[in-house]
């Protein structure tokens, strides 16, 4: 730290990312939720032909990919917002709706990013914690003052809850905002952008960067009521207005127009998610109950540490964190069939050697 930085930034611990090793062809990395499949071809052929010239600035109201995803999920576009990744929409969230009088209310186990965002922006913020099998009980947070935030299916758990228990969330407390973080929601949960219409308390935040194989272009989006969605608009023209890039929107666009492919993707990750959970389950793991890409593990024979070095020594990057209630656990992201064969095939060697 320099002796320049700001007092207010000093106690400030920044969110640590997944690694992406610069060797990264030496790996099969299965630690940071991405999609193993490429973007939709005809969605590279778009932005091929629409990428405008960028001497100019981009549409600060990125119109176009707001209207394709109004269009997509049946809402007006006054109800849509784009932003740089979903994690600045959740900022821009934590801005505008957390203060002192409402605090950040989110679980313990939870996206790391939501603490991270409460104190950069100097917000008061309780943690909930989960029940003992990592479960979500919405009736913790109803009667408690404050804005929640939920990510749904969880993160590191991949558990999600049905829509109608964030409904019930959101209809007991009119006078207070919910943001529902549904970065993993293609991968088989219940989606609430259909309660937009019927809440003016409720945000949904969606990413192109897991379902629609799109993280390098960061691309998110979240889908409110239209005030919901101008208190955001003051915040992003207070701080970026062209926060979405020439090039990035014409992806967006181009892939939300090849919604095919992005179903098959996620059908065939579901599918490999249930192959490597069945393999898991003869290893003798357990799993947690994943709707997500990405699954929550733990063995008795070796502790997560372990388990995570191990499988980096062998070439397969999996997350483990270091925080002390899930740290005899590891989070796999999904990815192809043959990626998942090598990884179960590497934990047997690995299950086999601790036994030796
Ligand atoms: N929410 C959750 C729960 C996540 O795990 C992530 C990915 N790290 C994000 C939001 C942000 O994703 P992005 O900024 O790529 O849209």
């Amino acid at each position: 730290m320099s002796r320049f930085f700001s007092s207010k930034y000093s106690k400030l611990k920044p969110y640590v990312p997944g690694e992406q090793p610069s060797d990264m062809e030496r790996y099969i990395k299965l630690n940071t939720n991405e999609n193993p499949f490429p973007p939709s071809p005809k969605a590279i052929a778009y932005a091929h032909e629409h990428t405008r010239s960028n001497q100019l600035y981009s549409d600060p109201d990125s119109v176009l990919v707001s209207q394709a995803i109004a269009d997509c999920y049946g809402v007006d576009r006054d109800m849509v917002m784009v932003t740089n990744g979903s994690d600045e929409i959740l900022n821009f969230a934590f801005m505008a709706y957390t203060d002192k009088d409402n605090p950040a209310l989110f679980a313990d186990i939870t996206y790391g990013f939501y603490p991270v965002f409460a104190e950069i922006n100097a917000s008061p913020y309780e943690i909930i914690p989960l029940k003992d099998d990592f479960t979500l009980c919405v009736d913790d947070y109803i009667g408690r003052r404050g804005t929640v935030f939920i990510a749904n299916p969880n993160a590191p758990t991949g558990m999600a809850l049905p829509a109608s228990e964030i409904e019930r969330l959101v209809k007991a407390d009119p006078d207070r905002v919910v943001v529902v973080d549904e970065a993993y929601v293609d991968f088989g949960a219940e989606s609430c952008v259909d309660l937009v219409r019927k809440y003016d308390n409720l945000l949904v935040c969606q990413t192109f960067s897991k379902s629609r194989s799109f993280a390098g272009g960061r691309l998110g989006y979240g889908i409110a009521s239209r005030a919901i969605i101008s208190d955001l608009n003051t915040i992003k023209y207070s701080t970026n207005p062209y926060n979405v890039n020439n090039m990035t929107s014409a992806m967006g666009i181009g892939i939300i127009s090849d919604e095919e492919y992005t179903r098959a993707n996620c059908r065939t990750i579901m599918e490999n998610r249930q192959f490597t959970v069945q393999g898991l389950h003869k290893l003798g793991f357990t799993v947690l109950d994943s709707k997500a890409n990405f699954i929550f593990v733990r063995s008795d024979r070796i502790s997560g540490s372990d388990y995570y070095l191990r499988m980096k020594e062998k070439g397969i990057l999996i997350r483990h964190f270091t925080k002390e209630r899930i740290a005899d656990w590891c989070r796999v992201s999904i990815g192809t069939r043959e990626s998942m064969e090598v990884f179960l095939r590497t934990t047997e060697e690995i299950l086999s050697a601790q036994k030796a």
